[in-house]
């Protein structure tokens, strides 16, 4: 049985038969920020997702938060400086979040540009950014052979750096963050709770609801919906009967987690035989080597031999390593589509130039249904898409508090300071001696931000709630326990994936075995443990 007192089933009361200002379908990146924006700003808002928070689209990112350097080859230069603005506005407000990591890209003799021009290219793009960023240089191969001696350089012409940033756990935390950040003033969330269906009655919208992690059906009320649901969002409008002007075409993508490639830590660019580029971009002891773009029919996707096979190629090509990656290098894959936006009318998908399809987001507002769709997006552009959610709403009629953007970023300086001053005191870095692993009290501040106190709290009180609980996975016990209470962790495969990035980083099978797993499992689940270790056991494991 469920515990009654868990902060799921808690919210799940507070949904059912309740009544709320705004309710948001997507507990993706675009869901996450409408929540945390319209209840920072006083709206009564009620967050639902159908499976895990971010478990669609936004786990299957590259990390990257970025301007988007390769937009500039179809010329989309109001897009990326909108983006650039927008990572430089994520830079300063998650500063342990959020690093500035170079792009070092190696250009060959079959590459689309010549060293010199990519740099013309790399500096332009500096200057849109605002040059926010480091200086972008110009290599050449010597420097490259120096600098990266893991890059094969045989039939390289130079190559160039230029500045993005990346997210420093994963996308999908990040997500969490935004609702986190929107509970802790009062919106009500929760995950594994489907929108079955939703009418219009006396101009407000009544909404039926699956518990997919129980047997119940919930309903609420609400006057406006936000339809943040990803690649899903045309099916949802149709099933309430709004129109729009765009819809979703969806293009997928992998990405492929093996052991760390270079010690330095940048990302690694490089163009592969159909000249798109592709990443070899740092996660902690591993490298991710991504992306593919694929159009694909369906949303729902998977990493095929082929996929697999074409990526580690293009990599063992460009990299001089000891002996090349193979499938049995591969601790984990990342699969995903982007939902595209494109004109509802005009041609189908089928003749859609692919590669030139903008990245751009739109959002559209039925002002006679009162529904929001917001199409597209990236993590990039979070903050913008919060913001224009905010103005759609207000257009509708709802009164939002003025937005004093308190709504996203990490706690202030002097916080920060605090914590890091308490933990300097309590000796909390020398607990842990590991000498390739980031200190203690940079890891906690980092994932848990304010919340990070309590865990001094705790350990002060309990050195055994300072010890790793799952070999190699780098979690304490208080971490366990807080995450219990405050994460709506709901299967293990949540905290392993998404709350975390162990799945990510620690081989399936040193998972399964390790000892700690079942104390995870007691810790976070309680009574249900056994069940939830079983239906974890269920899921193929990546042989
Ligand atoms: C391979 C790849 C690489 C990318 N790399 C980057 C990058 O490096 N940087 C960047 O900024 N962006 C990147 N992106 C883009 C970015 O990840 C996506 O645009 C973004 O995650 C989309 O978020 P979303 O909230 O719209 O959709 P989703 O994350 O898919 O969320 C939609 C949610 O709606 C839920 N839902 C659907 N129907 C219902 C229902 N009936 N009831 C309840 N819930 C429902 C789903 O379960 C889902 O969780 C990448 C995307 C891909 C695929």
């Amino acid at each position: 049985m469920n515990d009654p007192t868990s902060l799921r089933e808690r919210n799940l009361d507070r949904l059912d038969g309740g009544s709320f200002d705004v309710l948001i379908v997507g507990g993706g990146i675009n869901g996450a920020v409408a929540a945390a924006v319209l209840s920072g700003r006083g709206a009564r808002v009620a967050l639902i997702d159908r499976g895990d928070f971010a478990a669609f689209t936004s786990q299957a990112s590259s990390n990257l938060v970025w301007g988007g350097f390769k937009y500039l080859e179809n010329y989309e230069l109001l897009l990326v400086r909108k983006l650039c603005m927008s990572r430089n506005r994520l830079i300063r407000a998650y500063p342990d979040n959020i690093k500035v990591v170079g792009f070092y890209a190696a250009l060959d003799e079959s590459g689309p540009y010549a060293p010199w021009f990519a740099g013309l290219g790399a500096a332009a793009y500096w200057a849109i950014g605002g040059f926010k960023t480091p200086r972008p240089r110009v290599l050449s191969a010597e420097h490259i052979e120096a600098e990266e001696p893991v890059v094969n350089t045989d039939e390289v012409r130079g190559g160039i750096e230029y500045f993005d940033a990346y997210l420093k756990d994963n996308d999908a935390r990040f997500v969490f963050s935004f609702i986190r950040s929107a509970m802790d003033v009062g919106a009500a969330a929760a995950n594994y709770l489907e929108l079955t269906s939703a009418t219009r009655v006396d101009g407000r919208w009544e909404a039926q609801l699956e518990d997919r992690d129980g047997e119940r059906s919930l309903s609420l009320n609400a006057d406006i919906i936000i339809n943040a649901a990803g690649p899903f969002v045309d099916g949802l409008n149709r099933s309430w009967g709004t129109t729009t002007d765009h819809r979703i075409v969806y293009s997928k993508g992998i990405h492929l987690v093996v052991p760390r490639i270079t010690d330095n830590e940048r990302v690694l660019a490089f163009y592969d035989d159909t000249e798109r580029l592709f990443y070899v971009i740092p996660m902690g002891r591993r490298s991710v080597i991504g992306t593919t773009d694929t159009r694909v029919d369906t949303a729902y996707s998977e990493v095929t031999d082929e996929d697999r096979a074409f990526l580690l190629a293009q990599i063992n090509d460009r990299l001089d390593l000891d002996s090349p990656l193979t499938p049995s290098d591969v601790i984990a894959e990342r699969c995903g589509v982007r939902p595209l936006v494109v004109k509802s009318s005009g041609s189908s998908q089928k003749d859609v130039d692919w590669t030139k399809l903008s990245r751009k987001h739109e959002i559209e507002v039925d002002p006679d249904q009162s529904v929001v769709t917001v199409f597209g997006g990236k993590l990039t552009d979070c903050l913008n898409v919060g913001e224009e959610i905010a103005e759609a709403v207000s257009d509708l009629g709802l009164a939002l508090e003025p937005d004093t953007g308190t709504w996203f970023g990490e706690p202030a300086k002097a916080t920060r300071d605090a914590f890091f001053r308490r933990a300097r005191l309590m000796k909390l870095d020398s607990l842990r001696v590991k000498p390739d692993i980031e200190p203690l009290s940079e890891r906690l501040w980092r994932r848990y931000g304010r919340r990070a106190f309590d865990m001094l709290d705790a350990i002060e009180a309990d050195v055994s709630m300072g010890q790793d609980i799952l070999e190699n996975a780098d979690y304490l016990r208080v971490e366990l326990y807080v995450a219990a209470r405050t994460e709506m962790i709901t299967n293990l495969e949540d905290f392993l994936r998404r709350r975390s990035k162990i799945d990510l980083v620690v081989p399936d099978s040193e998972i399964r075995s390790s000892d700690g797993l079942r104390e995870v499992a007691e810790i976070l689940f309680g009574d249900r443990a056994e069940e939830k270790l079983n239906e974890y056991f269920a899921i193929p494991a990546l042989s």
